[in-house]
């Protein structure tokens, strides 16, 4: 079989010992791979480098489509960027996937029969780093979720469960709050769910999904998210099954799919040879099966199964009475290989098959008609009430389009508002026109020079839209 290139990276702290023993695993497997090695990570940020990786090692990965990588420390303090987050978002790498599964009665866990694949949303949502300060007390940040986005993601869990046989997709979002950018995401989940009849799904509110996930996680099978709920319950599922030093998970995009560990550097511990090297394990084993080589892949994970029924545990996960024999990184890599002939004999055996190549969003948009009806001014005011503000606003016109209603922070405070409503001094001021007639830009312009003239600091505007006629923005509350 021809070698497949893969960039691996060492890392920081136990990165080092974990590689080594994960590598030494897959060449006695006999996988087939051409490695290069490449340099990321707290020594580069020391140098000055502020994303962690050095120019020629951006330059392997452009030209890579498979990265194997062990944690790294990233520094704290200001200045320095996340290099997971530099690579996801570079090279769009938009499904992170996270199997969590516990091992009993060989792993301690408070639910033996977890199997739970999480599929996050790795580009969008609150992580598009656009945050604004826009008054003296109040900040914001922006979510962003698009309709391709969403179908790539969601689709991708859809394939997921068709290729790996398992039987049900879950959805968590929060549209009974975040109507348009959550709305959206369940409503792309409804839609694709019809071209999976086989599959069974269902959509939990996230608040009560996740209390279910953590309570009663063998419900579960895959799960699909926004980014920000899979990033929190990715790490929940995972402890919960028994380790944080047991799961492994892969980031997929187009171009580049990187594999790793979830756990990070664990300085704490770093040169002792106590580390458990399965997290990077499992990682490379998603890596084995991504690139088809999946005999290997199958080969190692049962060898590893038995090795953890055998007893041979490193000392994360020693139990007295439940483990043989605590072993190091070094040691456990070498068990593991003494037992690739192998395969569990009460756990469940691992089986591959060469993944599809799953379908991306399709091309076939609906191009809605867009109209624009209206604006919300936001102001940055702290010279009154809601009464002051609003009855001075409410003498600008132009063309009809007059002041309908103002919120603060989300919440009706004019016309006709609670006194006991209490206000920042951020201020969402809703122009529109007669009967939802439509708004042309100039008169926005015009309007907002009005609003200027009169005094006021405007820090934004927000043109509101209906697309097909139906409303893009949400209604107000109160
Ligand atoms: P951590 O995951 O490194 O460690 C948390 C705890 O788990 C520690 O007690 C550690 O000893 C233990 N642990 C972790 N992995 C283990 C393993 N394989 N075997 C045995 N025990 C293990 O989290 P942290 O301490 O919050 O972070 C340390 C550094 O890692 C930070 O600089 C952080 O930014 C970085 N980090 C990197 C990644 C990544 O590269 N993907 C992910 C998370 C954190």
């Amino acid at each position: 079989m021809e070698k497949f290139p893969i960039a691996v990276a060492y890392g920081d702290g136990i990165g080092p010992e974990i590689m080594r023993a994960t590598l030494k695993i897959l060449k006695a497997a006999g996988a087939q791979l051409d490695i290069t090695e490449i340099d990321i990570g707290e020594k580069l940020y020391l140098k000055g480098i502020e994303t962690g990786i050095a120019p020629d090692s951006w330059e392997v990965l452009k030209n890579s489509k498979i990265f194997l990588k062990a944690p790294i420390t990233t520094p704290r303090g200001g200045g320095y960027k996340s290099l997971n987050v530099s690579i996801r978002k570079a090279f769009g790498l938009y499904a992170n996937v996270r199997p969590c599964i516990s091992y009993r009665p060989f792993v301690r866990t408070k639910h033996p029969d977890m199997d739970v694949v999480v599929i996050r949303e790795n580009e969008e949502d609150l992580y598009s780093g656009i945050e604004h300060r826009q008054t003296n007390q109040v900040y914001q940040c922006l979510k962003l979720v698009s309709r391709p986005g969403s179908e790539k993601i969601i689709r991708y869990a859809f394939e997921y469960a068709v290729e790996h046989n398992r039987k049900k997709v879950s959805c968590f979002v929060k549209d009974n709050i975040m109507k348009l950018t959550d709305g959206l995401f369940h409503k792309v989940f409804n839609e694709i769910s019809v071209e999976y009849p086989d599959i069974e799904t269902d959509t939990w509110i996230v608040d009560i999904g996740a209390a279910r996930l953590a309570d009663t996680p063998e419900k579960f099978d895959v799960v699909v998210m926004p980014n920000l709920y899979g990033d929190i319950l990715s790490d929940v599922a995972a402890q919960i099954a028994g380790s944080i030093g047991l799961a492994g998970s892969s980031n997929i995009g187009e171009h580049l799919a990187m594999f790793e560990a979830i756990h990070g550097s664990a300085p704490d511990i770093a040169g002792q040879n106590i580390a458990n090297p399965s997290g990077l394990l499992h990682g490379a084993i998603m890596m084995l099966v991504h690139m088809h080589q999946v005999d290997v892949a199958a080969k190692i994970h049962n060898a590893w199964l038995k090795t953890i029924e055998d007893g041979i545990h490193t000392r994360d996960i020693y139990v007295e009475g439940v483990s043989k024999e605590v072993v190091g990184t070094k040691e456990f890599g070498e068990a593991v290989i003494d037992r690739l002939a192998y395969k569990p004999q009460v756990l469940k055996e691992a089986k591959y098959y060469a993944p599809k190549i799953i379908k991306s969003w399709s091309d076939k948009q609906h191009i809605a008609i867009k109209e624009c009806v209206g604006v919300d001014v936001f102001i940055d005011w702290n010279k009154g009430k809601p009464n002051d503000i609003g009855s001075q606003l409410s003498k600008l016109e132009v063309n009809s389009m007059k002041l309908k209603v103002i919120t603060n922070r989300g919440i009706k405070v004019f016309p006709d508002g609670l006194e006991q409503t209490f206000c920042t001094d951020h201020w969402r001021c809703r122009f529109v026109k007669p009967d939802g007639a439509t708004v042309t830009p100039s008169e926005i312009i015009e309007l907002v020079s009005k609003v200027n003239e009169a005094g006021f600091d405007f820090i934004k505007t927000e043109n509101l839209y209906t697309f097909d006629g139906e409303p893009g923005f949400s209604a107000v509350h109160g």
